[in-house]
């Protein structure tokens, strides 16, 4: 029998035989994230372990026969991260339960596998939130996920990515040992999980956006809060289209508004001008899009307080801008007053920009910047994609921005890409424009977020690591991970003699 074989006989006598598969339709479902870019790739098998004890002998299994591992959520990643090509996929969705809901002290412990949609919806019927609900594919992604991808989500503005409501971590290291532990308070063995910091250094951080390369999340802490009962949306269309404004009124925002913002997001123009014409239900009149459309959600806890909130939004945006509704280009959409709250809307604002002409979907470039390099990245991103343009997969839309999204202090997402078709022919172009267009955002000081490995190994070809911080790296995951088994392609952190600068890319500008 091959090692493989071996393996998978040891791991079927841990989680029985319902649980594992090797079988070519079930390597097949498994094979895809959300891109057009990466190949097909089958995993030597899938396996659906339920707890965290039966994963630390999934991992001693295979650091003895030297196998390598990837962990799986939702498998809703757009940048390749929950794919692999051979070895053990650990897909963790059984592991979905919810351990406690700490009304009193505002703290919950769940299981990594469960999915935002599953929590919030619970949560929701104790008048309880995690305030950043998660990313728009929340119905399908999972709290690990989440954590490990530093996902941005619904409530961003206001709660920051998902680590920001991260309390500690339990974690499978992936050494011979398998060894479990947990971080943040629960690193006390007496101390209840309600706080991150102060026991130890923050262990729960270099678990955070590591993108399944440092150890397997099994449960996490994560922070609660009362759900706030007063919500209310409003859009504006700036007179314009001018980012120098946007950033003028998201700094207005940002000192002026603050606490009461809980999503202020900017879709530019060309994305109005192309999401009005796939309208289905058109005016008969053609919208007059100017520029930029702000959707700012404001939220309080007392009405008065959210009437104070709103004519505070109203005196910033009066002189630079109009009150818009979606209804002056497409009639099925909801008045602004008509808006409520609800998980539908929470996971499924955000599909339309990241699929913006389907059925191509988008080699995703979504990172952060500083709000006040908005103008300055829009023009580098405008240029790049002019000069480059011929290599483009056929037919491609490259955009700067699909929407900006506020994050708290000042900065923003930028989510964007650009979109191919799911086709052989065109995935080593797509492959490599992405991986270009990402050197180059990365070097105008771009910081993405969702690592993946597209994004992962286009940081390290764009040389944006000191040599000193590498050997900091290599070395933390050697102490985690000695035989370089969890997910060895991102970061090109292959084994730990590989040399990274081979993959370092410097003909561009
Ligand atoms: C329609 C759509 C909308 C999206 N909207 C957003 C959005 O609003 N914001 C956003 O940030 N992203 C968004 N995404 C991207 C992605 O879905 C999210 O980042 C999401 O958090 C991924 O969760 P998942 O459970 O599907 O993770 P997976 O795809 O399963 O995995 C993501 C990464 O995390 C690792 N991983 C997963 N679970 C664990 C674990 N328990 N332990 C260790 N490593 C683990 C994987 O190896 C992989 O690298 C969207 C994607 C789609 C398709």
């Amino acid at each position: 029998m091959s090692k493989t074989q071996d393996a998978y006989k040891e791991i079927e006598s841990v989680i029985g035989s319902e649980f594992i598969t090797d079988k070519d339709f079930m390597k097949a479902a498994y094979s895809r994230n959300v891109d057009p870019a990466f190949p097909d790739r089958w995993a030597d098998m899938i396996v659906r372990p339920e707890s965290t004890e039966e994963i630390s002998e999934i991992v001693k299994i295979a650091n003895k026969y030297k196998i390598h591992m990837v962990p799986r959520g939702g498998g809703a990643d757009l940048v390749g991260g929950s794919v692999s090509k051979g070895g053990i996929l650990l897909d963790l969705t059984r592991m979905n339960k919810i351990i406690e809901i700490n009304e009193n002290d505002f703290y919950c412990e769940v299981e990594c596998g469960i999915t935002w949609g599953n929590l919030v919806s619970q949560l929701h019927s104790k008048g309880l939130t995690t305030g950043v609900l998660g990313p728009g594919s929340g119905f399908s992604a999972t709290i690990g996920g989440g954590l490990s991808n530093s996902t941005a989500g619904f409530g961003s503005t206001k709660y920051g990515v998902v680590p920001d409501i991260c309390l500690g971590v339990e974690v499978v290291l992936p050494n011979p040992q398998g060894t479990i532990i947990r971080t943040g308070a629960a690193a006390n063995k007496y101390a209840k999980p309600f706080c991150r910091y102060g026991v130890a250094p923050d262990f729960t951080g270099v678990f955070m956006g590591d993108v399944g390369t440092m150890g397997i999340k099994t449960k996490a802490f994560l922070k609660l809060f009362p759900e706030t009962p007063y919500k209310a949306q409003r859009y504006y269309m700036l007179h314009k289209n001018d980012y120098n404004k946007v950033v003028e009124l998201m700094y207005k925002l940002q000192s002026q508004v603050r606490d009461g913002l809980h999503d202020v997001l900017v879709v530019p123009l060309p994305l109005l001008q192309i999401l009005s014409m796939m309208v289905e239900n058109k005016p008969q009149k053609r919208p007059r899009l100017k520029g930029p459309v702000f959707s700012i959600l404001v939220e309080a806890m007392d009405e008065r307080i959210l009437e104070i909130y709103l004519e505070k939004v109203t005196q910033i945006m009066e002189n630079d801008t109009r009150p818009f509704e979606y209804q002056e280009m497409d009639l099925d959409a909801p008045l602004a007053k008509d808006w409520k709250f609800n998980l539908k809307y929470a996971y499924n604002y955000f599909n339309k920009y990241i699929s913006i002409v389907p059925p191509k979907i988008s080699c995703t470039t979504c990172h952060k910047i500083p709000i006040s390099a908005i103008p300055e990245t829009a023009e580098a991103s405008a240029a790049f994609d002019n000069r480059y343009k011929t290599e483009f997969p056929s037919q491609s839309i490259s955009l700067y921005a699909t929407v900006i999204f506020l994050m708290p202090n000042g900065h923003c997402v930028i989510v964007g890409g650009f979109n191919a078709d799911n086709v052989e022919e065109q995935r080593q172009i797509s492959m490599n424009m992405w991986h270009k267009k990402l050197r180059n955002q990365i070097r105008y000081g771009g910081v993405h977020y969702w690592l993946g490995e597209s994004i992962s190994q286009s940081i390290v070809e764009a040389d944006a690591y000191t040599p000193e911080f590498v050997q900091f790296f290599k070395d933390v995951k050697k102490a985690v991970d000695p035989n370089y088994l969890l997910s060895p392609n991102k970061f090109h952190l292959y084994n730990y003699e590989h040399d990274y600068k081979q993959h370092i890319i410097k003909e561009e500008d």
